[in-house]
């Protein structure tokens, strides 16, 4: 027996033990992804929790600036939760640490690229907060609680994606984190198919895995594809060129760079986030000490056809450098007739609005426009369903939990699963909590979960929250009227009405602020001078008729809010 295993039989198995999982986010969604496995008796587990990442707001969720997770399950058994560990940098799994760890205050671990990262945009925050991230080496393994977690190389679209072998005294765990399988990776070591397969042979209890791609079929290709692609659409470009593409794709970055250095040409950088991730990759080792580009600055100093631009922006965002060059409100750059946009990334469902109506504002400045849609310019850093096939061949699990997936995602990863010889699978939702051991698994709780949202410099709850309020505001105006009574229930002066969000005229043409009014004086008048103490039954029938006589106006019902004064008679 290794001295490891002594250890982990040390901390010792109790009848009354379990091994539990459940999502705060990331199941049902791809996004806000935070995982928690907990271990121990029911009441009195220690929990350890798996990535905290972000989601974008929907258009039903106006003026959020980004979502985040309902984390108040683990905030209650915070003094149980013995750490967060990060699988890797992008936004939704880690976008939310800066906001949310406050409330937690657990020991964070982390890769160096990985750690790298949150570190540089806590200082770009400019806050006191110091988070106590414990850098852990690729490959390394950490103890915290009752879990020994072992960090697992993947492929996948950002420096250093780990998988995570969790084994507890109930057995070992595999959670995939973002993955796919690529051989030739162009930045980065590729996945580590052997310590996969070792995996294998020790006994894998669960694969919790993604789903993203789990309905394509094939394999995806390789990030060296786009590389050449790259290369050869920039060498047969007679102007400018500019590339697209998501910040934190750090190979791709480098597959631009040598093109534009093979091609004869300079790179030039627009955009905070390829700054940062450039200094992070630098710092590293992902990109070589030597890796050079020019500032936006140095744009017009060079002849244009001698020039790729790489740009953020890929998701179609109005402040991004691609957005502002397309309107031609960039302070250093401008595209014009033959030039050459290229986007080397794919548009997450939901932006393709945003990302359309910047690539038409490119094409009325005559630029051309290349997407993945024309040329092999962009991969996925997902694995489709043969590498799905092959990691259950190597891990061979008990159980399968689909995750980072829709609904329809999860359910087909399962699925596959089944096909691939998984004896269980379960497509759990958030807030679910699955008991993964002892057998039989199943279903034994809920917790409660939920979206918040960054809204300005605050966080805001959604539930009864001013995004809620903000979004009926915005299909249906609102009506705002300020009364005034003395104490004997006389009505003091005119009413007054504003109206914002409503049609000024009924199809009458009669006006909707006299529509309102009207209103206000007949409800006066139909209440009894010694009854109109009763503030709150005033206010209310206010409300109701202003409501009822707009809606019968305009077939809409407003908001309607009811100032209320009571004035001493003079
Ligand atoms: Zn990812
Ligand atoms: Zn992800």
């Amino acid at each position: 027996m290794s001295e490891r295993a002594g250890q982990s039989q040390g901390l010792g198995k109790s009848k009354t033990d379990e091994l539990v999982f459940m999502a705060l986010g990331g199941l049902g969604e791809i996004g806000m992804n935070v995982y928690l496995y907990g271990y121990g008796p029911a009441n009195a587990r220690s929990w350890l929790m798996v990535d905290l990442g972000v989601t974008f707001p929907h258009d039903s969720e106006p003026g959020a600036d980004v979502v985040l997770p309902d984390l108040r399950f683990i905030v209650a058994e915070r003094k149980n939760l013995v750490g967060l560990v990060l699988t890797h940098a992008h936004e939704d799994h880690v976008g939310a640490v800066i906001d949310l760890w406050p409330s937690l205050e657990c020991p964070i671990f982390a890769t160096p690229f990985t750690a790298g990262m949150v570190n540089t945009k806590l200082g770009e925050y400019g806050r006191t907060l110091s988070l106590p991230i414990k850098e852990v080496p690729l490959s390394g393994r950490f103890k915290a609680g009752p879990f020994d977690v072992e960090f697992v190389s993947m492929a996948h679209s950002i420096p250093e994606p780990n998988g995570l072998a969790i084994r507890t005294p109930a057995g070992l765990v595999f959670h995939t984190g973002d993955w796919k399988l690529d051989p030739t990776p162009v930045v980065g070591k590729p996945h580590d198919e052997a310590r996969l397969k070792s995996l294998g042979d020790e006994g894998v209890l669960a694969m919790v895995g993604d789903s993203t791609n789990a309905m394509r079929e094939g394999r995806s290709a390789s990030e060296t594809d786009v590389a050449k692609t790259l290369k050869k659409i920039i060498a047969d470009a007679p102007r400018c060129v500019s590339v697209t593409s998501f910040a934190s794709n750090v190979a791709r970055v480098a597959s631009i760079a040598e093109a534009t250095r093979a091609c004869g040409r300079t790179l030039v950088v627009a955009g905070r986030a390829l700054h940062r991730i450039i200094e992070v990759a630098i710092e590293t080792g992902y990109l070589p000490k030597s890796f050079t580009y020019l500032d936006q600055q140095r744009f017009s100093d060079l002849p244009r056809d001698k020039i790729v631009v790489l740009c953020t922006g890929s998701q179609g965002e109005t402040r991004a450098a691609i957005a502002r060059i397309a309107e031609d409100e960039h302070p250093d750059i401008s595209l014009d007739k033959g030039d050459l946009a290229i986007f080397s990334s794919r548009t997450i469902p939901g932006n393709e609005k945003a990302v359309g109506r910047v690539q038409n504002a490119l094409a009325r400045l005559g630029v051309d426009v290349i997407t993945d849609a024309e040329a092999p310019v962009h991969v996925t850093g997902h694995p489709r369903r043969d590498e799905l096939r092959d990691m259950y061949a190597w891990l061979r699990p008990k159980i399968a939990i689909p995750m980072h997936g829709e609904a329809r995602h999860l359910k087909e990863h399962a699925k596959l699963a089944r096909a691939c010889g998984v004896g269980e699978t379960f497509t759990i939702v958030d807030g679910e909590m699955l008991k993964l051991w002892p057998e039989p698994a199943a279903v034994i709780d809920e917790a409660p979960v939920g979206r918040l949202y960054r809204d300005g410099n605050l966080i805001v709850p959604d539930v009864e929250g001013p995004v809620k309020a903000r979004r009926k505001l915005s299909f249906v105006g609102i009506a705002v009227v300020a009364l005034a009574l003395s104490r004997r229930g006389e009505v003091l002066g005119e009413p007054g009405v504003v109206l914002e969000g409503i049609p000024a005229a009924d199809s009458e043409g009669e006006s909707m602020h006299e529509i309102a009014l009207d209103a206000i004086d007949g409800t006066l008048r139909s209440i009894p001078p010694k009854r109109r103490g009763d503030l709150v039954m005033v206010q209310e029938a206010v409300q109701r008729a202003v409501r009822s006589a707009i809606n019968e106006a305009w077939g809409k019902k407003p908001v309607v809010k009811v100032l209320l004064s009571v004035v001493e008679a003079r």
